[in-house]
């Protein structure tokens, strides 16, 4: 497919990565008639990080997704596919705008429970506690013998910082169960994993965005956040028209594909079918 559509890319640079990902759907659609198709355009997720939810360059990716789509149909009427097939559009996360960094690292630097390596943003491998960023979230570690109420009072003083969850309601959230806290960032603020910067709480750079980890908007927050919800849109022979679901949880869109494909598995799964959907199962 590379040395077919390889000219249409510009190494991972959108919008060009999605022209060629959509060129190599439509060509295998056409020609080998799949069982199964999993797209991943990545052009609006792109456009946001970059320039902002609702900006111009956002809806203009989300009008060129809008043709990708209409080609990617067009295959399956080519194809002789059309009228069997189940389309599935989906998102798994929204975004919201930011304008400044949280550096959680930088806190647990100066209380000695890690150590920055000079000149770098990275610290040394033999820290006590840690914190591995999701954007909008942050997961803390920390070794056994550190007293966890006293991490949590030091990350509950830093600006930005909306909740913490402690390990037993991170697993409720599916979240990593060794996770000693997963902290979430107030709206407008996001976590980095770097040490070494000016302060703790950072402003973006303008000139900085489009380099690593530098945003106008992200995700990874709580599902509880305000207006901060995707998009699922069914259509096709197996799918109820014309209906409107008014919510469902990420989770229950795997067992949706499944009763959609007629798979079952061995085991239960996360989530549940999404009622209302499907035609055959109502
Ligand atoms: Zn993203």
């Amino acid at each position: 497919m590379n040395h077919r559509y390889g000219k249409l890319r510009r190494g991972i640079k959108q919008p060009w990565l999605d022209d060629f990902v959509t060129a190599c759907a439509v060509n295998t659609i056409k020609n080998k008639r799949p069982d199964l198709t999993l797209i991943h355009l990545v052009d609006m997720d792109s456009m946001r990080h970059r320039n902002g939810v609702r900006s111009p360059q956002a809806k203009a990716a989300l009008q060129r997704l809008d043709s990708r789509v209409a080609k990617i149909i067009q295959a399956s009427r080519d194809a002789g596919t059309y009228s069997d097939t189940d389309f599935v559009i989906l998102g798994d996360h929204y975004q919201i705008n930011v304008e400044k960094m949280i550096h959680l690292n930088m806190v647990f630097a100066e209380h000695g429970l890690l150590t920055p390596i000079k000149g770098k943003t990275t610290y040394k491998n033999n820290w006590q506690v840690t914190a591995k960023t999701c954007d909008g979230e942050i997961y803390v570690y920390a070794k056994d013998y550190v007293n966890l109420s006293k991490l949590k009072q030091l990350i509950a003083g830093v600006e930005g910082v909306e909740r913490i969850y402690d390990g037993a309601e991170a697993v409720k959230l599916g979240a990593d169960p060794r996770c000693a806290f997963l902290v979430e960032a107030k709206p407008g603020y996001y976590f980095t994993d770097e040490v070494n910067r000016p302060t703790v709480v950072e402003k973006v750079d303008p000139n900085s965005l489009g380099t690593h980890d530098r945003y106008r908007a992200v995700h990874g927050y709580g599902p509880n956040q305000p207006n901060y919800f995707t998009t699922a849109i069914f259509a096709g022979p197996s799918i109820n028209q014309g209906k409107t679901v008014e919510t469902a949880h990420l989770v229950d869109e795997g067992p949706t594909f499944a009763k959609i494909l007629g798979l079952h598995y061995p085991a239960p799964t996360a989530g549940q079918v999404i009622p209302g959907v499907i035609k055959r199962w109502g």
